[in-house]
């Protein structure tokens, strides 16, 4: 008889447990997986996919109707509608798609989906309706939830979340946006390329808070100031009530009447009836649950990764920590690399970074006694970007002055997301500058924008 029903149970199937199973599986390990709502969690469903969707079809009726921008390419053409209804099914499409695949991915490598909500019950043990399942190892992977400030009601039709707002279910002629992190971001470049007017509002005393703020302030640039986007920053939405119109009230005084609001003010942990004071576990403050880089929480074979953990609430993060967790489940030393896991937002253009800001990196510098550098390249001056007629935008490096090695790279314009990879790589391998500017890049491609940007730091 085995000591365990399974050597490892998974509770939450988003893109985090999907990760831990595959690695899991990979390594002979008898894996389940419990999942109380939709099959991929977060990121298939209302998340990372249907978003992109959406910014991908919005992003072409930008395009298409930016009849000037295409003069510049010799083309001339009439008039570009878009069908609505037919977009959101385009999302809706790729989500049922995704969440198959995934689902099926598991079945295929025999994980055992077990539907129903999943707590702990003592060590080693987990408990889904009136059954007890007990593992050697437990990973905890239950994601999180649309953070919504007190005073705000909503309505899931007028007044909604990314969760409502993924399904694109109607186009307000103008809709407020409340937060300008990278979600507030993505639907403002969505609505407006569908033609509604957003006003956006931001209760820290600038824009994009989260990224470094050079990048921050050219995105206003590029991203905010030329299109139909008020901005209200430095304020509060203190009180938000749905209906027909939304009225909004701000902490300086004046009333707003939109069509809709959308409330994308950050995330907080799924966490709360988890069963965690049963192992002797309390989640810090704000609900998440601590763990340490391995992804060990302070209970032995109790492991937690992704959204719940409030390490880097992304996708990649959150399957990367699987494996990490997977990895010392199976007695093999493992950490997370943060510093070059990299990020991107999907506007148009789109943002991306990795490592360290400015900010950041100035503190680690007077922290251990080091000094840093900064160099900068543009989009303007790279061949492919001046053939495509997407100029915009620039790449930032961060390094360290002494030994050049890269802390961060930080980038905007024209397919940033998928340009960002190399300095990933690069911060992964703490490379310095001086090497990577001997590195060749094919000519003309847009990724000689970061080769320009190292050989600006190496002075080359
Ligand atoms: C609008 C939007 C756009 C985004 N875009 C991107 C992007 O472009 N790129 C990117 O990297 N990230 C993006 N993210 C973030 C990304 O979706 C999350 O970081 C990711 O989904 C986290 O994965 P996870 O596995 O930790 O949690 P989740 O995906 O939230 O999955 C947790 C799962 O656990 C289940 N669960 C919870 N409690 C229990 C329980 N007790 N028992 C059983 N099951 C339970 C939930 O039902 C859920 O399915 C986006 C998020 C949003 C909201």
């Amino acid at each position: 008889m085995a000591e365990f029903d399974y050597d490892l149970v998974i509770i939450g199937a988003g893109v985090g447990g999907h990760g831990a199973a595959l690695h899991a599986v990979a390594n002979g390990l008898k894996t389940a997986i419990i999942e109380a709502a939709d099959m991929g969690g977060t990121c298939v469903n209302r998340g990372c996919i249907p978003s992109k969707a959406l910014l991908a079809a919005s992003g072409r009726v930008r395009e298409l109707r930016a009849k000037e921008h295409l003069k510049l390419l010799g083309i001339e053409i009439g008039d570009i509608n878009f069908d609505r209804g037919a977009i959101s099914s385009h999302a809706g499409n790729l989500v049922n798609k995704q969440r198959t695949d995934l689902t099926n991915s598991l079945k295929k490598l025999g994980v055992e989906i077990i539907h129903g909500r999943g707590k702990v019950a003592g060590k080693q043990a987990v408990q889904v309706g009136d059954r007890t399942i007990t593992a050697r190892d437990v990973i905890l992977c239950t994601g999180s939830l649309p953070f919504v400030p007190p005073g705000i009601e909503l309505d899931g039709k007028t007044v909604f979340t990314s969760d409502e707002g993924v399904r694109l279910d109607w186009l307000p002629s103008w809709i407020a946006i409340i937060g300008s992190g990278y979600i507030g971001l993505e639907f403002s470049d969505i609505y407006t390329a569908l033609g509604s007017e957003v006003t956006m509002i931001e209760a820290l005393d600038h824009l994009m808070p989260g990224f470094d703020p050079d990048i921050a302030k050219l995105a206003e640039r590029i991203l905010i100031k030329p299109r139909d986007i008020e901005t209200k920053v430095g304020v509060l939405a203190k009180k938000v009530t749905p209906g027909s119109p939304v009225t909004i009230e701000l902490s300086d005084g004046e009333i707003l009447e939109v069509d809709a609001c959308l409330v994308a003010t950050g995330r907080i942990p799924n966490t709360k009836d988890l069963g965690l004071e049963s192992v002797g576990i309390t989640p810090d403050r704000r609900g998440f649950i601590e763990v340490d880089d391995r992804m060990a929480t302070s209970v032995p074979h109790l492991w937690s990764i992704g959204d719940a953990t409030g390490k880097m609430m992304l996708a990649h993060a959150a399957a990367a920590q699987g494996v990490v967790a997977v990895e010392n489940i199976c007695g093999r030393d493992a950490t997370v690399d943060y510093l070059s896991i990299p990020a991107a937002a999907f506007t148009h253009p789109e943002i991306s970074f990795v490592g360290l800001t400015e900010p950041q990196a100035q503190a680690k510098a007077d922290a251990e006694g080091f000094q840093i550098a900064t160099t900068r390249s543009y989009f303007k001056g790279n061949a492919k970007a001046i053939a495509e007629a997407e100029t915009d935008g620039l790449a930032k490096l961060i390094y360290r002055q002494d030994t050049g090695e890269l802390l961060g790279a930080h980038i905007i314009g024209i397919h940033a997301s998928d340009l960002i990879h190399e300095a990933s790589a690069a911060i992964s391998q703490r490379a310095s500058v001086h090497t990577l500017a001997r590195q060749v890049h094919a000519h003309p491609t847009l990724s000689e924008v970061l080769d320009d940007a190292y050989k600006r730091a190496a002075h080359v």
